[in-house]
């Protein structure tokens, strides 16, 4: 009796967690605006193109699988997406809520992705969708320089890092991802529209989805985002 008593509780509590996922368009700084949540909110930032990155470094199966469709601006197959996600899930620094980066990218991954939190009984708080137009995305893109070691992301122009091609945050080397150059950008684009678009949809018909601006500065957008999520 005690028992069940504590697990409601305990049920109780993981309720109240914030689950985000953050969605839009490559170079609309997801990334970015998901660090800052992620710090704003005391929860953890999943980052499915970290964890890939991280991979593809340290050469796992999993990386070398994924190198090829990276390098080309595809994007890895669900299934296997479905499969880290569901590990990465379960395990325990997730309680304390999340914001997914990257995740969904397909709509069965988003349908897979409410199967797992279905499981887990878990909802998500709010679907965050940043918009922007193309020459936004393209120019914030072809700027960006990532953290080989953090993640962190700056750019040459709007965020230049204090020492050139040196991380503020851990001191680590800023490179530009092989998939950050013009032909790359433009197929991660057309995939975007074709195979993430119709996420939209997917999740406009529950109240969960709510449209923020991509355009402004970093502060603008994460204050535009803040505001629309629910206490
Ligand atoms: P961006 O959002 O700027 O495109 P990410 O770092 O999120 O960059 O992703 C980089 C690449 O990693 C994608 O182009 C894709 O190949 C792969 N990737 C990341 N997340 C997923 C996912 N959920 N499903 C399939 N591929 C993914
Ligand atoms: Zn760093």
């Amino acid at each position: 009796m005690a028992d069940s008593h504590n697990c409601g509780y305990v049920a109780l509590i993981a309720e109240r967690k914030m689950r985000l996922v953050l969605l839009g368009p490559p170079g609309i700084g997801k990334g970015t605006q998901a660090g800052i949540l992620a710090g704003e909110y005391g929860i953890l930032h999943l980052s499915t193109g970290d964890i890939l990155r991280s991979e593809i470094d340290r050469k796992t199966a999993l990386g070398i699988l994924a190198k090829p469709y990276i390098d080309k601006g595809r994007l890895v197959p669900d299934e296997t997406m479905l499969d880290l996600m569901t590990r990465r899930l379960e395990q325990k620094d997730v309680l304390d809520g999340y914001i997914l980066d990257g995740f969904p990218r397909t709509l069965p991954q988003g349908t897979g992705l409410q199967q797992i939190l279905g499981k887990l009984s878990q909802e998500l708080t709010s679907v965050l969708a940043l918009e922007g137009d193309m020459e936004t995305i393209v120019e914030r893109l072809s700027g960006r320089r990532t953290c080989r070691n953090c993640g962190t992301i700056a750019h040459v122009i709007h965020h230049p890092p204090k020492i050139d091609g040196v991380c503020d945050r851990c001191g680590g080397e800023l490179y530009q991802r092989d998939d950050d150059r013009p032909d790359v950008i433009r197929e991660r684009i057309e995939v975007y529209q074709r195979q993430t678009e119709p996420l939209m949809e997917y999740y406009s018909k529950n109240s969960l989805l709510k449209k923020i601006s991509g355009k402004g500065t970093v502060e603008e957008i994460t204050d535009n985002i803040i505001r629309v999520i629910p206490k």
